[in-house]
């Protein structure tokens, strides 16, 4: 075979694998193996998806318009209840036009950047980042540009942060609020000055905003498109239901954007998956339309965790932990553990000391490598509250049992 002819596509092979995914399948086998892993790796609710939303699917399951094809853009009630539910949440007006459902919010996002962007186009992505923006941007012909932010910045990049990595090619700059890894919230200003900064360099948007329930301390999740003057234009919303209603293995999302857009993702859809499975898009109309008490429910569960994870972790000698107002990650620097001897390995970086973490705690952790940013761990505390609290003093215990 000739030497230009790769066996697996350049474009495939350049995409990394999920490291979330990969420590969570690592630690799930260990614990299939009669290890006891404690997993903080996976970024999913422990609690099982609410009943009224279960039934509603038993329900659809027996019904014979769902076993059937349905349109690829989605159910048409689906579509409604994502517009009354924008409406509801985001307080601004759309139509089912302006939606397209898709197989959870990681399609939306894959698909989202494939209408957008064309070969070479550049999308910022501010730091640190979740895993797969960059390579569903590079999948679909773009290249990401990394825009650093700090601890000390409340992990959120400024208009000026932009600006220095803005080019002639950048097309799109990525929102996503609260974020994944390091649940920071961007205040109404922060907020507003993004949006502008687009507008006035007229550059899209990609707001994802998955995590828009799952605020505390009376943080708020704004949406862009309130503060866009272009309003809806050049934005894409991505979102699903698999962190708010705990339906993680449902696998529905969608995408809220200007109608040509939509009509652009749509047909790319109807080669690329057809619908999306009925049943689970059944169980989203009941989730976005029926009671929401669940939500708040899981919530209050999730801030408590919230403020033990914290204490906990700042209580471990060279743990720095914020404490984050949303999502349900917390992003401690751990630089200071680097270089120590635990039982005489010593890890040179944050990946390996959360490889020693696996072996000697049987805890599994997410490493700061993984969304470009070493020196920090992500630890996700959607687990129960028993588990949250043994995983973390075995960190403990194995840190104080360590030498310089
Ligand atoms: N966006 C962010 C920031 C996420 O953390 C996740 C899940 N880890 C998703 C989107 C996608 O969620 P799903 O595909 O399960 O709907």
């Amino acid at each position: 075979m000739s030497e230009q002819r790769a066996r697996i596509s350049r474009r495939i092979s350049s995409v990394a694998e999920s490291a979330t995914l990969a420590i969570d399948a690592k630690a799930k086998a260990l614990k299939a193996s009669g290890v006891d892993v404690i997993g903080f790796g996976a970024g999913e609710p422990d609690f099982p998806t609410p009943t009224n939303i279960v039934e509603a699917a038993a329900k659809a399951c027996a019904d014979p318009r769902n076993h059937r094809y349905t349109p690829a853009a989605g159910l048409p009630e689906l579509r409604e209840a994502i517009a009354a539910k924008t409406k509801r949440d985001s307080g601004y007006e759309i139509t089912a036009g302006n939606t397209v459902v898709t197989n959870g919010g990681k399609h939306a996002i894959y698909n989202a950047f494939a209408t957008i962007l064309d070969p070479g186009d550049e999308v910022l992505i501010p730091e640190p980042y979740w895993t797969t923006y960059p390579e569903a941007v590079k999948l679909a012909g773009g290249v990401p540009v990394f825009v650093p932010s700090t601890l000390e910045g409340g992990f959120k990049v400024t208009p000026a942060d932009l600006d220095r990595y803005r080019t002639g090619r950048t097309k799109m700059a990525l929102f996503v609020s609260p974020s994944n890894p390091s649940g920071a919230v961007y205040n109404e200003d922060e907020t507003r000055n993004f949006a502008e900064f687009c507008a006035t360099n007229d550059l899209w948007i990609m707001s994802d905003e998955i995590y828009e329930h799952l605020t505390y301390d009376g943080e708020v999740a704004h949406s862009v498109v309130n503060y866009d003057p272009r309003g809806l234009e050049n934005i894409i919303v991505v979102n699903g239901v698999a962190k708010t209603y705990a339906m993680t293995g449902w696998r529905v999302g969608w995408i809220v954007a200007a109608k040509d857009v939509i009509a652009a993702a749509a047909n790319l859809q109807s080669q690329q998956t057809s619908n999306v499975s009925n049943i689970p898009q059944r169980a989203t109309i009941e989730a976005l339309n029926g009671d929401q008490g669940a939500v708040a429910t899981m919530r209050s569960a999730f801030d408590r965790r919230r403020q033990t994870i914290t204490k906990l972790l700042n209580e471990i000698e060279g743990v720095k932990c914020p404490l984050p107002k949303g999502a349900f990650y917390v992003y401690p620097d751990v630089t200071s553990l680097v270089g120590r001897s635990f039982n005489g390995v010593r890890p040179a970086n944050t990946s390996q000391l959360a490889e020693v973490i696996l072996d000697q705690a049987k805890v599994a952790v997410v490493p700061g490598e993984a969304f470009g940013t070493p020196g920090y761990f992500r630890f996700s505390y959607a687990l129960s509250d028993t588990d949250l609290e043994e995983g973390i003093s075995r960190i403990a215990k194995l840190v104080s049992e360590s030498s310089e």
